[in-house]
């Protein structure tokens, strides 16, 4: 196919395509981009001013090795583009001793031997006085814990992409792509394009456009809120991020607030979500999802009892063992998809665009991705 004017196309340029885009067009591929809408949109899953990141990964410590790889390219992404896409705070990731939130932290902490230290309730609430988790109640505490910025992150990708010679299309929605045997034809409202191999990352698109992947993947919405921390009577202001288990396994995790206090702190639920689509997903957020916000984060953050500054919603893309979906597309080799990153990928954006570039031209990586084979799911 080298009659092609494109090598690669990508399809989507949210988190993971920008990325995609980015790495590819580094290497030396001509590129072509797709996406729906405008750059760092507010209509996926890659907006909301923040997202965790954090190395002792209680999810499963198989992730760690793609998380140190992704923290040194958070920091070359900084470089490279001048753009604070990133930050380090510290984290503290707390819950009754046995909850996955604190013993797996510790676990993939141990296991990689991750700088952490172990705090008691009383002993989080001495060094952070903003928190006051509940007797008994244990914390990781975790260094190198810290906070990246989405919109800032795409924006980033996208501009150095287009630097290394990649051709970017905003506002153009893919309606179809085929694998003609020997490269790929991606139609959209304004034509169709030739090209040897196409990386789909449609984020929450992905039940339609990829169908055809055998895993099954839920779109949820998920809501933020952002509070005036002002009124608190501890500052939060220079604080770690969190992640908050209680006895219930219910999560929710929040950040300082990192746009001074008019920004608010913004605190969400980790996976308490009901099922969408992008067509109808539910924007409003209703007064009385905000009261239970507002409780449940007193239970941990008594003195943040400022009003609710603003609110915004978001979609997960959530598979049934909630690992990502990263491979050559099971049943056409021209093709790789990435999707179905269950609320936690955003950490993950720098190396998932290195493992995309991988697989595009070289068709393996040495990056460890077995978790992610879509054929892991095919017995479920
Ligand atoms: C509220 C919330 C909080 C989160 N918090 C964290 C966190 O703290 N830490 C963390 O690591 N992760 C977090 N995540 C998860 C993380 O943000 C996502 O995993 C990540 O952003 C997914 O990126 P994506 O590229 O798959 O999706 P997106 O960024 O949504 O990109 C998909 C793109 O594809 C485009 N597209 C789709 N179909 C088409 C088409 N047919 N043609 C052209 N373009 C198309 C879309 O317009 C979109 O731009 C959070 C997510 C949410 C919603």
């Amino acid at each position: 196919m080298s009659d092609t004017p494109y090598d690669v196309i990508v399809l989507g340029l949210g988190g993971m395509g920008s990325a995609a885009a980015y790495h590819l067009a580094a290497r030396g591929s001509r590129v072509l981009g797709l996406e729906r809408f405008t750059p760092a949109h507010d209509h996926g899953s890659s907006h909301g001013g923040s997202r965790i990141i954090r190395q002792s990964y209680f999810e499963d410590p198989a992730y760690v090795p793609l998380l140190l790889r992704s923290y040194e390219l958070w920091e070359k992404l900084k470089q490279d583009s001048g753009i604070d896409v990133y930050s380090i705070t510290g984290g503290l990731f707390m819950g009754p001793e046995e909850s996955t939130t604190f013993s797996g932290s510790r676990r993939a902490s141990e296991q990689w031997d991750l700088a952490h230290e172990v705090l008691t309730d009383r002993e989080v609430h001495r060094r952070f006085p903003a928190f006051d988790p509940p007797a008994g109640q244990m914390a990781l505490y975790e260094s190198m814990a810290g906070f990246a910025r989405p919109e800032a992150t795409v924006q980033a990708h996208i501009g150095l992409a287009q630097k290394a010679g990649a051709d970017l299309h905003f506002g153009e929605p893919v309606t179809s792509w085929s694998d003609s045997g020997d490269g790929v034809l991606v139609t959209t409202e304004a034509g169709t394009y030739r090209a040897a191999h196409l990386v789909v990352c449609p984020g929450a698109w992905a039940p339609k456009i990829l169908s055809d992947i055998g895993v099954p993947i839920r779109i949820e919405r998920q809501v933020m809120y952002w509070i005036d921390p002002v009124a608190g009577s501890a500052p939060m202001e220079g604080g770690p991020i969190y992640i908050h288990e209680t006895d219930e396994v219910e999560q929710i995790y929040g950040f300082p607030p990192i746009d001074g206090p008019g920004g608010g702190a913004k605190v969400a639920f980790f996976r308490k979500g009901e099922d969408c689509t992008p067509e109808t997903i539910d924007r409003t957020v209703y007064p009385h999802e905000i009261e239970a916000m507002v409780e449940r984060v007193g239970r941990l953050l008594p003195g943040l009892t400022g009003s609710v500054l603003d609110t915004a919603t978001c979609m997960y893309s959530t598979t049934p063992d909630e690992n990502f979906v990263i491979a050559r597309h099971p049943g056409h080799r021209n093709v790789t998809v990435a999707c179905g990153f269950s609320g936690h990928g955003f950490k993950f954006v720098p190396v998932v665009g290195e493992v995309l570039a991988d697989l595009a031209i070289d068709g393996g990586t040495t990056h460890p991705i077995d978790l992610f084979d879509p054929n892991r799911l095919a017995d479920v």
